[in-house]
């Protein structure tokens, strides 16, 4: 049985299209645009068996991709704004995030990443790429199945209805020259181990719901020689290879003494940078290595609401883009959940920092918005290996849809209805997510909200005991 989701506007190949339906196959998969220019008569063109699905008052556009996440940070969002709190850097930060991690049981690593997953698909998001470090008991054994956690986390975007690419991250010391830290017992791993459990989660993982790709956490916590075992093995395997780089300008310095260069050189020098690596962050690094970047077809994951919380850096998104770098984004530290203010931010540091307007405009004729809005959907599901991101014959139909008689978007037209909703919209507009064709959020509601919710903030108030937190 056929499927055709019908809304007022329908985005695809660029713009707003009036009239057009989007024809889905039982498999999940986009059959056919209906776009009434070519159709003439929409329900003319229909094979007979169609389940038609009218979508009035609404625009349908695909589904954003996020492509880093750590879905336990949830917990410490508002605990860390202080200097009490969470000290004056990143460094103090981390502290307190490695505070929220101790404990945690495996229950209660999926209850928490339920609740930041059912955040992320209200906000429109149908595909994450989860960056997942915490492997190991509290007392820093590993369980009996080693991978526990992690399926923990890809049975909690199951629960949710979202897809998962669980890149799982290799984590062997805090840095070069330091001594272990108390605080990263639950990451650790052998390259022996991690190659063998990352291949055992990828035996049971390679579905379009759900599948592994691997990463090196940064250079910082592995040595150059694991990384490079690892990402010749997630080549031969076909997977995507995620890090961290150049987040900090301490993990560049600390390279620099340990290597003698800076972190993007010393990839390119051990054949780590190709068209399967995707570079989180990328904030400190210089033009020499952003032509690195580019003339391998690495990928950037950008994460502009993280960065600016984490006071990490602007990162040079003009660089990128005029080198033709493919960037998307991440919501990373879960300080805030909205790929719309990720897309909006990436150009926003730059107006402030260069005192100008529309620096991301016009790059290679493409217009800003658009732009935006592509490297939060199209780009981010390139980066992490998954056929969805636009609405076009093949891929998998993942969507969501805005009110168009929301109050943040009154007096829209379908010529500057794409800029409004890059610079304007926040969930609150969006009405149904779909992924594959089946809705998980239906007229802003998820089933299971109220139950999601209730448990995470029973895991809340036992890893924040003195915090008052009540339950409706
Ligand atoms: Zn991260």
């Amino acid at each position: 049985m056929m499927t055709l989701f019908q809304p007022d506007l329908l985005f695809a190949r660029g713009r707003f299209h009036a009239g057009a339906g989007l024809l889905v196959d039982a498999k999940g998969v986009i059959v056919a645009l209906k776009l009434l220019e070519e159709s003439g008569n929409l329900s003319a063109t229909l094979p007979a068996d169609v389940d038609v699905v009218r979508l009035p008052g609404t625009a349908l556009l695909p589904g954003f991709v996020n492509v880093h996440s750590h879905s336990f940070q949830r917990l410490i969002r508002g605990r860390t704004e202080s200097r009490r709190s969470g000290g004056r850097d990143f460094w103090s930060w981390r502290g307190a995030m490695y505070h929220a991690t101790a404990a945690l049981s495996p229950e209660q690593v999926y209850h928490v990443a339920r609740m930041t997953f059912l955040e992320m698909a209200m906000a429109g998001t149908t595909t994450v790429g989860e960056f997942h470090y915490v492997h190991r008991a509290p007392d820093g054994r590993p369980y009996p199945d080693p991978n526990l956690l992690a399926h923990q986390v890809i049975a909690a975007a199951r629960s949710v209805g979202i897809r998962i690419a669980l890149l799982r991250t290799a984590y062997q010391r805090a840095g070069f020259d330091l001594p272990p830290d108390p605080g990263q017992t639950r990451f650790l791993e052998t390259t022996d181990e991690f190659l063998a459990n990352a291949a055992d989660l990828h035996r049971q993982y390679h579905s379009t719901d759900a599948w592994v790709g691997v990463a090196p956490h940064s250079v910082r916590a592995v040595p150059m020689d694991a990384i490079q075992q690892i990402a010749a093995w997630a080549r031969e395997n076909g997977l995507p290879v995620h890090m961290h780089v150049s987040e900090q300008i301490a993990e560049v310095t600390a390279c620099q003494r340990e290597y003698g260069t800076t972190p993007v050189r010393l990839l390119a020098q051990h054949g780590v940078l190709d068209d399967r690596l995707t570079a989180v962050h990328a904030i400190h690094i210089d033009r020499e290595e952003m032509d690195l970047l580019a003339t391998s077809s690495a990928n950037i994951c950008s994460c502009p609401t993280t960065e600016r919380n984490l006071g990490d850096g602007i990162f040079p998104a003009r660089d990128a883009m005029e080198r033709g770098i493919p960037v998307a984004f991440g919501s990373d530290s879960q300080a805030q959940i909205d790929p719309l203010e990720d897309a909006r931010e990436l150009e926003y540091h730059l107006r402030l920092q260069h005192q100008q307007r529309s620096l991301l405009d016009g790059i290679d004729g493409q217009e800003l918005s658009s732009r935006l809005f592509r490297c939060a959907t199209a780009n981010g599901a390139a980066a992490l290996g998954c056929p969805a991101g636009e609405l076009a014959e093949g891929k998998l139909a993942d969507f969501f849809t805005v009110d168009l008689n929301d109050v943040l978007i009154a007096g829209n037209n379908p010529d500057d209805l794409l800029s409004m909703i890059v610079f304007g919209l926040d969930r609150s507009a969006i009405a149904d997510v779909s992924v594959g064709g089946k809705f998980l959020v239906r007229d802003h509601r998820h089933p299971h909200q109220q139950e999601i919710l209730n448990e995470y903030l029973e895991v809340a108030r036992k890893v924040w005991p003195t915090q008052q937190l009540a339950a409706k």
